[in-house]
């Protein structure tokens, strides 16, 4: 099968793209319940490493549930394709030398070890912003909980679909964005970002 697509060598490398660029391709990869801070600080984090020169791409369910994953949904099954796709995806960018700010709910280890399989240890960064569901619901940016609160949300996660938080012993960074202001929580995202020097 992998006969039929042969990568030929004469593709620009991913070390030939990272020495143009100057740094290396990565993915952090913010999970956690809606509203718990994913995007803010994933575009605050964008904004930041652009103004240094950095070579970005923002992935989050704005750019990419409208389009590559349009046709799915909130089921399990849904779930495991949009974050196989998505981390795919991320994949492709890390190759070519971006810094990839993924954001995405993720919510459950089976999800996350799949992103980790995909992307690949090396490369990825599982980032858990950590917030209680009361504390989403009262801070409600999309005014998704208020909705919930009505029932017009099904499946909605931390309600009628679960969120499994990491376990104590495993390697993935909390974010803890009730008691860490924005500027806080994206200096300790940025600190993650592993330099080519
Ligand atoms: P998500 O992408 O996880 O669904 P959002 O980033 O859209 O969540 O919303 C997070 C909300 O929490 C925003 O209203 C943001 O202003 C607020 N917030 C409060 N403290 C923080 C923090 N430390 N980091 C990120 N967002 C925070």
């Amino acid at each position: 099968m992998s006969d039929l697509y042969p990568t030929h060598d004469k593709l620009v490398s991913r070390a030939e793209k990272e020495t143009r660029l100057g740094q290396r391709g990565q993915v952090l990869w913010f999970y956690g319940l809606s509203g718990s801070g994913k995007s803010t600080i994933a575009q605050a984090l964008d904004r930041e490493l652009h103004a240094a020169g950095r070579l970005t791409k923002v992935l989050d369910g704005d750019n990419i549930r409208g389009g590559l994953n349009g046709n799915l949904g909130f089921s399990d099954e849904d779930r495991t394709e949009n974050i196989r796709r998505v981390a795919e995806v991320a994949k492709l960018f890390a190759a070519a030398g971006f810094v990839v700010l993924a954001s995405f709910i993720t919510p459950t280890v089976e999800l996350r070890k799949s992103a980790r399989e995909i992307v690949g240890e090396d490369d990825l960064t599982l980032i858990y912003t950590k917030a209680s569901f009361a504390a989403c619901q009262q801070r409600d940016p999309k005014g998704l909980y208020a909705k919930v609160a009505e029932g017009k949300v099904p499946q909605f996660t931390g309600k009628d679909s679960g969120f499994e938080e990491p376990s104590v012993d495993s390697a993935d960074v909390i974010i803890d964005t009730e008691a860490l202001d924005l500027a806080a929580s994206v200096a300790k995202a940025k600190a993650l970002l592993v330099t080519s020097d």
